[in-house]
C-alpha cells in the first residue's frame, strides 16, 4: 500500500467521456420542480424562457444514465483537469492516525473551486443555442468568477448580479470577473423592476442571494438572446460535477483502494453530489457499500435541522418550487457566519437520498471548521476555502477516531477550493472575533412558517 504516490494523477485518456446521471439508478426519483402558481410539475416549455434548452433536457431526465461530454468541453477540462487525488501522508503523520486520508483537489483554476466544471458546460450549451449571453447571481463570487471565465472562453456576454455587501467588501473577486469581461452589478440595483421595488421597500439594504437571483432571472427573461444560469442545487449541475467522482473512482481503482467513508461539504449540494455520484450509483445498485457524509455549517443546517418540503429557491419567489431539505427561503444565516455554504435549501437529488437513508449528514460550528482549515494548511500546502474546511473537519475527526480504534480506514473527502479570497474570515478567526452562533428552534420555526402550502 505504501507504493501509493502523494498525488494520483490520471492521464488525459483516462478522463471521463460522459457525465453520470445518478438519478437513473434511484428507485425514488427526486421530486419534480413545480410551477409556483399552479403547483403542477414544470414542463420544458415553461422552463424555456429561463434556462437553455439542452440544460432543461438534462434537468428533467431521470432515466438516461450517461450523457456524453461534448468534445469542446473535454478540451477545456484538459486545461485544468484531471485534478489530483492527493494522499494526505503529511496530515496522517501529524495526526498520528493509522487511517489513510485522500482528498480530491478542485481548486486548481482561477475560480479557485469546482464551480468551473459546470460553468463551462452551461456556457457551452448557451453558445450552441446561439444565445448572446447569460445572467446569474453571485454571493462571495466563486460562481460568478467561474462563469465569467467560461463565458469569455466562448465569447458570450455575462451579466453578474453580486450581493451588494460582497461587491463592496470583496473587490478582488469583482475585479477577477471584470478581467474576464463580465459586467458586475451590485444587487439590489435600479436596473430591474424587482431591484427598484426592493430598494423602495428597504432603502440602504445590502442585498441577499435571493434578491440577486430574482434580478438575474428578470434580466434573462426580459432580454432577447439571454438565459439565466445557476451554479449549484439543480440536477444539471450535479450531473456536470459527476466528473469529480468519476475521476476519483478511476484513481482509487488504479491502486485497488476502496473508500470506507466519503465526506463532502454541502451548500447547495453540487460538489458532494458530484464526488459521490459513481459510489452512490454502486450503492443504489447493490454492488458496494460506503458511508457517505454531508457536512454543513451549524449556522445553516439544512439537512440536519431543515424540513423535507417544497420551497422557493429564491427569496423573491419567482423561481419554481423544489422539494428539498430547507430552512425556509427567508432564512439568512447570522451576520457573523463567515464560512460560506449559506444557501437555505439543498439539491433535490441529495435530499431524496438522505431521506431514504443512503447518506448521513452532520453539522459543525465555524470555529472548529477554521481550526481544521489551519491545521490542514500547515501540513498540506494548500490554504483551503472555508467551505472545503467543513469536510476537512469531519475527515480529521474520523481519522482521530481511527487512532483510538487502531483501524486503517480509507477516508476520502472533497477539497473543493482555495481560500485566498477569504482572508477576512481567517482574520476574524485569528483575532478571536468569530463566534458559533447557532439558530434557535424558535428562529427556525418562524422561517418554516413561510413554506408554501403544497399537497
Ligand atoms: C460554492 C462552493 C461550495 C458549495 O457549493 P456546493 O454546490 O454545495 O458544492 C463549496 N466549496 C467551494 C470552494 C465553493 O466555491
Amino acid at each position: 500500500m505504501s507504493d501509493i504516490p502523494y498525488k494520483i494523477y490520471l492521464d488525459e485518456s483516462e478522463m471521463p467521456k460522459a457525465w453520470y446521471n445518478l438519478r437513473a439508478d434511484m428507485k425514488n426519483k427526486p421530486a419534480p420542480l413545480l410551477n409556483p402558481g399552479t403547483h403542477q410539475p414544470m414542463k420544458a416549455e415553461e422552463l424555456a424562457p429561463v434556462f437553455c434548452d439542452e440544460l432543461i433536457k438534462q434537468e428533467l431526465d431521470n432515466d438516461t444514465p450517461y450523457f456524453e461530454i461534448p468534445q469542446e468541453i473535454r478540451e477545456f477540462y484538459k486545461m485544468y483537469r484531471p485534478s489530483p487525488l492527493v494522499r494526505a501522508y503529511c496530515l496522517e503523520q501529524k495526526l498520528g492516525t493509522p487511517a489513510h486520508i485522500y482528498y480530491k483537489f478542485e481548486g486548481n483554476n482561477t475560480s479557485g473551486s469546482h464551480k468551473l466544471n459546470s460553468a463551462i458546460a452551461q456556457a457551452y450549451y448557451a453558445k450552441k443555442q446561439g444565445l448572446k449571453g447569460v445572467t446569474t447571481e453571485t454571493g462571495a463570487g466563486q460562481w460568478g468568477t467561474a462563469l465569467s471565465m467560461a463565458c469569455s472562453y466562448f465569447d458570450l456576454d455575462c451579466k453578474v448580479y453580486m450581493v451588494k455587501v460582497s461587491y463592496e467588501q470583496k473587490p478582488f473577486r469583482r475585479e477577477v470577473m471584470r478581467t474576464y469581461g463580465a459586467s458586475v452589478t451590485p444587487s439590489p440595483s435600479m436596473e430591474t423592476e424587482v431591484g427598484k421595488r426592493i430598494l423602495a421597500a428597504h432603502p440602504g439594504t445590502t442585498g441577499s442571494l435571493g434578491c440577486a437571483i430574482s434580478e438575474a432571472v428578470e434580466v434573462a427573461t426580459s432580454t432577447p438572446g439571454y438565459r439565466y444560469v445557476l451554479g449549484s442545487v439543480l440536477n444539471q449541475v450535479l450531473l456536470h460535477q459527476s466528473v469529480i467522482g468519476l475521476e476519483t473512482k478511476t484513481a482509487l481503482d488504479k491502486y485497488g483502494v476502496k473508500p470506507d467513508v466519503i465526506i463532502g461539504c454541502a451548500g447547495g449540494g453540487s460538489n458532494l453530489g458530484g464526488l459521490i455520484a459513481p459510489f452512490m450509483g454502486q450503492k443504489l445498485r447493490g454492488e458496494a457499500d460506503y458511508r457517505i457524509v454531508a457536512v454543513e455549517p451549524a449556522s445553516c443546517p439544512s439537512f440536519t435541522r431543515g424540513k423535507f418540503a417544497y420551497d422557493f429557491c429564491d427569496t423573491g419567489m419567482v423561481c419554481p418550487l423544489a422539494k428539498m431539505y430547507t430552512l425556509g427561503s427567508n432564512f439568512i444565516p447570522a451576520p457573523n457566519h463567515a464560512g460560506g455554504l449559506r444557501y437555505h435549501g439543498m439539491s433535490s437529488i441529495l435530499s431524496q437520498l438522505y431521506h431514504d437513508g443512503y447518506m448521513e449528514a452532520t453539522s459543525v460550528p465555524q470555529t472548529k471548521v477554521f481550526e481544521a482549515a489551519e491545521q490542514f494548511a500547515r501540513v498540506e500546502g494548500i490554504l483551503p476555502a472555508p467551505e472545503s474546511a467543513h469536510a476537512i473537519r469531519v475527515a480529521i475527526d474520523e481519522a482521530l477516531k481511527c487512532k483510538e480504534t487502531g483501524e486503517a480506514k480509507n477516508i476520502v473527502f472533497g477539497l473543493t477550493g482555495t481560500g485566498y479570497f477569504d482572508m477576512v474570515a481567517y482574520e476574524k478567526f485569528h483575532d478571536g472575533l468569530m463566534d458559533d452562533y447557532i439558530p434557535t428552534d424558535a428562529e427556525l420555526e418562524a422561517s418554516f412558517a413561510t413554506l408554501p402550502k403544497v399537497d
